[in-house]
């Protein structure tokens, strides 16, 4: 691996290599590349926010605020905020935001991949495009509109969530998502006695 980090860089190379690397997460060589790449100073805050969000695909906010943290212990919610705000101008990362979600933040960025949402829990998974690169963009009729974007969010119930609706009390499949909450609270003490 070579290094051709700065003297300041390579302190926080040295304190973010302190940090404990996780399997599967890029080296803070690679991050700090990254952020190079889009021509965005290599600091301590943005380090800790782009390995937050390579790591927690799909979080929120406040959970990316309380990972970052993690790392970076004094870095201040404004600054995860402004950090999430250039990343996602920079196209380092890509703000996804379903229909009654906070704003979520995810890493992989530019392959056009969708997502489908658990009706039950809100959890979010990566689905590839459904039919390869970008075709999704092909509206049957654009309109006239120069279309760069296509939105699709599959929406259904997570592995979790249909096992428990299976072995719980007979729910059936047609319920609206509220009245699955509400069930989901109802029967929140019993369930989590059986799990
Ligand atoms: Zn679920
Ligand atoms: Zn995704």
């Amino acid at each position: 691996m070579t290094d051709e980090s700065h003297v300041n860089e390579a302190t926080y190379l040295d304190w973010f290599k302190k940090m404990g690397e996780t399997a599967g997460m890029p080296s803070s060589a690679e991050l700090e590349r990254i952020l190079r790449g889009s021509r965005l100073r290599v600091t301590r805050p943005r380090l800790a926010v782009l390995a937050a969000v390579h790591d927690h695909p799909h979080a929120d906010t406040d959970s990316l605020i309380g990972f970052a943290r993690e790392r970076h212990a004094d870095v201040s919610h404004q600054a995860v905020y402004d950090v999430l705000r250039a990343f996602t101008a920079a196209g380092l990362v890509r703000r996804i935001e379903p229909a009654g979600s906070v704003p979520r933040y995810e890493a992989r960025v530019g392959d056009n991949h969708h997502h489908v949402v658990c009706r039950g829990c809100g959890t979010i998974a990566d689905v590839d495009c459904a039919v390869g690169e970008t075709p999704c963009l092909t509206a049957a009729d654009d309109q006239g509109f120069a279309i760069d974007e296509a939105e699709v969010v599959y929406w259904g119930q997570c592995p979790q969530c249909a096992r428990r609706a299976t072995h719980g009390n007979g729910n059936g499949d047609g319920e609206t998502s509220n009245t699955k909450v509400a069930k989901k609270e109802m029967d929140n003490g019993e369930k989590d006695r059986r799990v």
